[in-house]
């Protein structure tokens, strides 16, 4: 299980990925987005949801 990845350049802080995450594992401040690595169980809710894809799934296999 991985956390989604951020891009940060990508990122347009709408707000919408908090408003989805079940966890409240996303904290926005102005200009930077923090996943909590310890509350995510990795829905990837946040992922489908970025209207910018400034989150994505991330694979661990493709790492090995
Ligand atoms: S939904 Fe996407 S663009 Fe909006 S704050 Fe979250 S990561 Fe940024
Ligand atoms: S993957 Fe799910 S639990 Fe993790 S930050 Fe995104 S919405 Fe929250």
């Amino acid at each position: 299980m991985t956390i989604p990845y951020y891009r940060q350049s990508q990122c347009d802080f709408c707000g919408t990925c908090v408003g989805v995450c079940p966890e409240n594992a996303i904290e926005l401040a102005e200009t930077t987005l923090v996943i909590l690595e310890d509350l995510c169980t990795a829905c990837m809710n946040c992922v489908i949801i970025c209207p910018t894809a400034a989150l994505e799934e991330r694979d661990d296999r493709k790492e090995l």
